[in-house]
C-alpha cells in the first residue's frame, strides 16, 4: 500500500521547483490532502513590494479552496535557503491561522526534508495550540 506521507511529502518537495523566490531564494513547498482524496500543492510565491507575498501552504489551500474543497486530513510542508531543504520548515503564523479554519483536530502536518525523514505532528496539540477558530466565535 502506498505510504500517503511519504506522496505528500515527495509532491511538496516537488514543489519548491515553482517556487517564485528572486528576493529570498527561500524555497517552500506544501501538499495538502483534501478529504475527498485530491492533493494540492503549493509554493511560495514573492514580490517586489514584499507585502502581497504568499506562503506555499496558503497557495495550496486557496487554491482548493477556489474550486470548492474545503476539508483536509493532511499537509506536507518542506522549505528552505538556495535549494537546501531546512531539516523542518514550520509554518509562519499567517499560516497557521488559514490552515485552522478549514481542519479539525485529528489535521496532521508532516514536516520534515525528504520522504524518508519527516515527523507527523497533530496540528492542534504540537503546532498551534490555543487557537483562535470560528468555534470561538459562537461561545458563550
Ligand atoms: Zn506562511
Amino acid at each position: 500500500m502506498e505510504n500517503i506521507n511519504k506522496k505528500l511529502m515527495k509532491l511538496a518537495i516537488e514543489a519548491t521547483e515553482f517556487a517564485y523566490v528572486p528576493y529570498s531564494n527561500f524555497r517552500v513547498g506544501a501538499a495538502i490532502l483534501a478529504k475527498n482524496g485530491k492533493i494540492y500543492t503549493g509554493c511560495n510565491i514573492e514580490n517586489a513590494s514584499y507585502t502581497p507575498t504568499n506562503c506555499a501552504e496558503r497557495t495550496a489551500i486557496f487554491k482548493a479552496v477556489s474550486e470548492g474543497v474545503t476539508e483536509f486530513k493532511k499537509i506536507a510542508i518542506v522549505g528552505g535557503p538556495n535549494g537546501n531543504l531546512l531539516e523542518s520548515c514550520s509554518p509562519c503564523g499567517v499560516c497557521r491561522q488559514v490552515i485552522a479554519e478549514f481542519v479539525d483536530k485529528d489535521f496532521e502536518m508532516i514536516l520534515g526534508n525528504s520522504e524518508d525523514n519527516y515527523t507527523v505532528y497533530k496540528f492542534f496539540v504540537d503546532i498551534f495550540p490555543f487557537s483562535f477558530t470560528k468555534d470561538d466565535l459562537n461561545k458563550k
